[in-house]
């Protein structure tokens, strides 16, 4: 009886971890689709139940023990309410035919299936977690220890391998349970490291790591034109000369915000590429467009002051620099040096304006 039970443990174990983790968007193989995700985690968890009875533990005339109650809760956790009602069912039907249909195959079978319906139902009412599942999963064992109870004639041993039933369930449903948590919180900690490997601290904003990346793939897949804008603060050192690093830092995070809230509209890549310098990627957006956007971007900073912590009201402009893809370069480095010399003209010319880079090239042809 302790083999058939640590062969039932061991499938439940891998069937769990294999069908948790391809519904983890961390991980390299990941199941496209998620709004089927439940009714997969159903059909999976419910095949892993059949796995488990046809191993299962044989305790009385046609009376089977397994681990099918922990696999029908834990498939609620990652699927829903639609899982547990998919699994229960799928166990339940294939157990009132799996040994032939009698009494006790069809009282354990419909048992099942109620099993997973109320798992179901309850777990419409409050969202499966972690945390709760263990309520569910008491339930389903007292249960499960009434039909067992019903179905075999009272005896010592009836008892003894009944109480040998619940210390299995338990054992194994929190092993599981256990083992799938740290792995959660592993993928959540993972997830998290990621984000923060692509964000910048100070503003929320993708950093340059993350503008390499999304660059590369927009380049890499781009057959519409988009604009590339680089800005700079003006004078930006005075800020931090006259009221401090920390007012600097607000300034910058302001600017961050009132580029996002700007270029939202434009689904706008906005990142900090570097202290005071800022870009944004505008996707299917030609030359003209580009210039318009960028131009209410500089107004943006301009019109309003900046106020900060200190109660002062800062004046703070910005310089634009901007060229277009596929016009101005049809890969992501030379693009980024023409705004770059877009930009840095725009800072020669003024300030706190707009350049694009084709405006350069046709002053210079003028002026030849
Ligand atoms: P320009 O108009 O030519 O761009 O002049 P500028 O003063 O803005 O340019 P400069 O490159 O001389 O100075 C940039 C300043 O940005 C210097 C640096 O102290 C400040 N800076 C860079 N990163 C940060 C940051 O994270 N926080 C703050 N507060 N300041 C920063
Ligand atoms: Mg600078
Ligand atoms: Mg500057």
């Amino acid at each position: 009886m302790f083999l058939e039970m640590a062969i039932n443990f061991c499938i439940l174990f891998t069937f769990s971890v294999l069908s948790y983790w391809p519904f983890q968007n961390r991980v390299r193989f990941h199941f496209p689709f998620p709004s089927i995700h439940p009714f997969l985690i159903g059909l999976i968890s419910g095949i892993t139940g059949l796995v488990l009875m046809g191993t299962g533990v044989t305790i009385a005339d046609k009376v089977i023990v397994d681990g099918r109650s922990a696999v029908i809760v834990i498939s609620g956790i990652f699927g829903g309410p639609i899982a547990p009602l998919i699994s229960g069912l799928i166990i339940g039907v294939a157990r009132i035919f799996l040994t032939g249909v009698t009494s006790s195959s069809v009282i354990a079978g419909v048992g099942t299936v109620i099993g997973g319906l109320v798992i179901s139902l309850f777990s419409m009412k409050k969202r499966m977690t972690f945390r709760n599942a263990q309520f569910y999963f008491y339930y389903f064992t007292i249960q499960t220890v009434f039909v067992l109870a019903y179905l075999m004639e009272f005896s010592w041993t009836a008892a003894t391998q009944i109480v040998y039933f619940i210390i299995f369930s338990f054992l194994s449903f929190f092993t599981v349970l256990f083992i799938l948590r740290e792995l959660s919180i592993h993928f959540t900690k993972v997830g998290l490291a990621e984000k923060l490997s692509e964000t910048d601290f100070l503003t929320g904003l993708n950093n340059n790591r993350m503008f390499q990346k999304v660059t590369e793939s927009i380049t890499l897949n781009a057959n519409t034109p988009f604009s590339l804008l680089l800005l700079d603060i003006d004078h930006f050192k005075k800020v931090n000369d006259t009221y401090g690093h920390p007012i600097g830092d607000e300034v910058l995070r302001e600017l961050a915000s009132r580029l996002r809230r700007v270029t939202h509209k434009y689904e706008g890549i906005v990142s900090r590429n570097g202290g005071e310098e800022f870009s944004v990627i505008l996707q299917a957006t030609e030359k003209d467009i580009g210039i318009e956007v960028a131009e209410m971007i500089r107004k943006a900073v301009e019109s309003v002051l900046f106020q900060t912590s200190n109660g002062a009201e800062l004046n703070i402009t910005i310089s634009v620099g901007l060229s277009t893809f596929p016009d101005n370069g049809n890969e992501m480095q030379k693009l980024y040096n023409q705004s770059d010399i877009a930009l840095y003209h725009a800072k020669n010319t003024g300030r706190n304006k707009v350049v694009h880079i084709d405006e350069i090239v046709k002053t210079t042809l003028q002026s030849v």
